[in-house]
């Protein structure tokens, strides 16, 4: 068997298509864009490129975007007053602190700062507990988009067995919920589970979300499974003129052989994410400006 590769820059594009939509619907009817606003801190080459896809996404859909760089020698006080302008701004529909944070800031402390309303990572414990007790709430972005990317592919997800590698707060635990609130039955995995191929034998769908390059082979995988890789490591790379190459977590050319479905990286769900995100935002927009939540 050979898997079929899903195409995420195709779905990411519908996706932002949507998110267009409504952000000129709602820029009509209230008279003002979606505003997402990102606090960039430090200056990591990866975090400053990232900020600026969202940045760019964010202008061609409709929504107002703005980056707030601040030095890496910055305390999580000043962070903190930066997030409560961002919190009382009524043109600040969304916003997030792009992670990593240098050390000594307190990253709990500004997760749990920023407003519910705009928290468009879904990192706030309000958003994490209503996701939690499957209500609405908003969500993180890679999870959620590995979910559409399923349903838009009609990718059977109630009653399967999803195998996660991976427990972060912003990819493994909320996509853990969200296979629950989908009706899946989900494990998820991490450096003590004892046998981990077993578990990720059992997969109908396996999710990996580790950041070790290639850690899940063909032999790890069952038959016929989906295959999800949300990985994004840089791996030296002599055969490209940059000298490094994106690697995912999956050893796509051996697994693609045994997966039914299976993501690439890059140009899987990496693209998913940013337009995700961009829903997350609008949804934000939308609740805040029709007075449906305060911030
Ligand atoms: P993370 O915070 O880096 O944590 C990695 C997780 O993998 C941890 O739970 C860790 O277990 C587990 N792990 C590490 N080595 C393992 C091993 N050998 N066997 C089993 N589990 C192992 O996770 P993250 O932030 O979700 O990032 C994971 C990867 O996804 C990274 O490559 C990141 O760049 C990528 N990512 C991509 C997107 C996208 O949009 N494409 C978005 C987010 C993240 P412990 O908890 O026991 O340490």
């Amino acid at each position: 068997m050979t898997a079929k590769i899903i195409d995420g820059k195709v779905m990411a594009k519908q996706i932002r298509e949507e998110a267009k939509a409504e952000a000129a619907e709602l820029t009509s009817k209230y008279g003002m864009p979606p505003g997402l606003e990102v606090i960039l801190i430090g200056d990591d080459p990866a975090s400053a490129i990232y900020v600026r896809n969202k940045g760019r996404a964010s202008e061609k859909v409709g929504i107002r975007s703005q980056t707030h760089p601040l030095p890496a020698t910055v305390t999580t006080e000043e962070v903190l007053d930066l997030i409560d302008k961002l919190n009382a701004d009524e043109t600040v529909h969304g916003f997030l602190v792009q992670l990593p944070v240098p050390d000594q800031v307190d990253e709990k402390a500004l997760q749990h700062r920023i407003s519910p309303a705009k928290d468009v990572d879904g990192l706030h414990p309000f958003n994490v507990g209503l996701l939690s007790q499957g209500e609405d709430s908003l969500i993180s972005a890679t999870p959620s988009g590995i979910i559409e990317m399923l349903k838009r592919e009609d990718i059977p997800i109630k009653g399967q067995n999803v195998t996660i590698v991976g427990r972060s707060n912003i990819v493994g635990k909320p996509l853990y919920m969200l296979c629950i609130r989908e009706h899946a039955t989900p494990t998820i995995c991490h450096t003590r589970t004892r046998d981990l191929s077993a578990e990720t034998r059992r997969a109908d769908i396996l999710v990996a979300a580790v950041g070790v390059p290639q850690l899940i082979k063909a032999d790890m995988v069952k038959p016929g499974a989906v295959v999800v890789d949300v990985g994004t490591s840089r791996v030296d790379d002599p055969t490209v003129e940059r000298g490094w190459s994106w690697s995912g977590d999956v050893a796509f050319d051996e697994v693609k052989e045994v997966a039914s479905f299976i993501t690439p990286v890059p140009g899987g769900v990496g693209p998913l994410t940013i337009a995700m995100l961009l829903k997350n935002c609008v949804k934000a927009a939308r609740r805040l400006m029709s007075g449906e939540v305060q911030a």
